[in-house]
């Protein structure tokens, strides 16, 4: 006999666009790492905000809870259901035109970063926010977990893009302000929620120009203190610094052996850490960003981007780490943040505390140099072996450093908040999911264990 709660959806959705098949199931229950598995009870996929409301009171009434999934690129394990009902918004893709006079765009919340990207670009236009899994992860899982990606140096997270969004909360009702004047309080609360407090179906972007001219150059160092000494003086000297992205050594002998790519570096000097930098403005910019690293000590050397083709090359090189340690392993994945101050005493402990869990562990070390956010990856460890996690993020803690950067705290980190944070946080946290979820319906074990 049919479930209930699935022939009750389909009534709103049309049975098409609820899922029950195991088989077809599987792809919304694993995350993007394969590290995380779960189950769901069904997967249902509205088509307007007017259906997502309908669902939750449908899912309320059959008390069954709820796990919102954008594109599932999200890397802390919050789209993945342990007996949930799944809430796919990829059919809320819908783009408006872009409003001229102020540079802003209404978009379903389902539509890939890309294709606002192609949408804003042909208005010469672009999102402030941009990050490698730019053709899957949507605009509304880049809101709930306030990405921030390879230009939050220059313009901030996702929620600095953010002029307002509609919202479905847990007992259905919606909320929020698309007008476009900014001063809308359900845009604050829902950035960063990762889907515990509300379901995002509309936002309103702020864009940015998509500027003319851009330089982009590899640097090489021996060190990693001479390239986190690097960051004060390309700040300083590079107003209009759009990427300061850092590898090590591994990530770049893996990303270097994919296919079509190469180490720029080959057969010269040996070098253990790369800094990728890239300025954007509307003037030629390649005599200033040169002259900036003139100043910059310990560069040991340096490829310059000649043209479009070249300075893909070289990000390639950066875009391509994930998928390159993917094909290593399953990683367990640390977004971590660190002051500058401590990075790299940060870094020098990383790989003996991680050997003291499991000396056959391989360690990568990516991420945005320019804000301290370091992707700690570790391959080597069973997925459900937590003890690498733990060791890293208490490390983290000693070097007064944050669990959670850009890639938000999910199930995957939820059990060391009560390390990271304060009690009066944890209470103001259970305080808010208490007044807009007293149910629990949505994204439990998410943000909370
Ligand atoms: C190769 C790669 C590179 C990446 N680089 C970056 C990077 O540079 N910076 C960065 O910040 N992240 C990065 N990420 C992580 C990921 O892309 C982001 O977290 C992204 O914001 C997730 O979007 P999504 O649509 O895939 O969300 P999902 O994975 O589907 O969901 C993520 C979280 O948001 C919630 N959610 C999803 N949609 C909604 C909605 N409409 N309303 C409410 N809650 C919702 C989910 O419940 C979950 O908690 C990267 C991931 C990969 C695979």
């Amino acid at each position: 006999m049919r479930d209930p709660l699935a022939a009750a959806l389909s009534t709103i959705v049309g049975a098409e666009h609820v899922i029950t098949d195991p088989a077809v199931r599987a792809t919304y229950e694993t995350d993007w790492t394969g590290r995380f598995r779960g189950s769901a009870h069904l997967v249902v996929r509205p088509g307007s905000t007017a259906e997502v409301a309908s669902v939750v009171q449908a899912c309320a009434q059959a008390g069954a809870t709820i796990v919102p999934q954008g594109g599932n690129t999200g890397l802390v394990a919050g789209a993945v259901p342990h007996g949930s009902v799944v809430l796919s918004t990829r059919r809320l893709s819908a783009v408006e035109d872009v409003e001229h006079a102020t540079g802003q765009v209404t978009v379903g919340a389902g539509a890939t970063l890309a294709q606002v990207q192609d949408h804003a670009a042909r208005s010469g236009l672009r999102v402030g926010v941009d990050l490698a899994a730019r053709g899957s992860a949507t605009i509304g899982g880049m809101i709930a977990t306030d990405a921030g990606g390879i230009h939050a140096i220059r313009y901030g997270t996702m929620r600095y893009a953010l002029v307002g969004v509609e919202a479905v909360l847990a007992d259905g009702s919606l909320v929020g302000r698309l007008g476009g004047l900014g001063r809308d309080p359900v845009a604050a609360l829902v950035a960063g929620s990762e889907g515990t407090l509300g379901i995002v179906t509309r936002a309103r972007l702020r864009l940015i120009p998509a500027w003319p001219e851009r330089a982009t150059i590899l640097l090489a160092f021996d060190a990693l203190a001479a390239a986190v000494a690097a960051v004060p003086v390309l700040r300083a000297r590079l107003p209009d610094l759009e990427a300061l992205e850092a590898f090590d050594r591994t990530c770049l002998d893996l990303a270097a052996a994919r296919p079509g790519a190469r180490d720029p570096f080959a057969g010269r000097a040996a070098a253990d850490v790369f800094v990728l930098v890239e300025v954007a403005a509307n003037r030629p910019l390649v005599d200033e960003l040169v002259g900036a690293v003139e100043d910059v000590d310990g560069v040991l050397d340096a490829v310059v981007a000649a043209d479009d083709p070249d300075r893909r090359r070289l990000w390639a090189l950066r875009d391509g780490i994930a998928d390159a340690i993917a094909t290593a392993g399953i990683p367990h994945k640390l977004d971590v943040g660190l002051p500058l101050d401590r990075l790299e005493s940060f870094v020098a402990a990383l790989r003996p505390a991680v050997a003291a869990v499991d000396p056959a562990a391989r360690t990568f070390v990516f991420g945005h140099l320019g804000l301290g956010n370091l992707h700690v990856n570790v391959v080597g460890p069973a997925a459900d072996d937590e003890r690498v996690d733990d060791a890293v993020l208490r490390l983290v803690l000693e070097h007064g450093g944050e669990i959670g950067a850009e890639h938000g705290i999910g199930r995957a980190k939820a059990r060391w908040m009560n390390l990271s944070h304060t009690a009066a946080e944890l209470a103001l946290r259970d305080r808010l999911k208490r007044a807009l979820d007293p149910d629990g319906l949505l994204n439990p074990g998410v943000l909370a264990p």
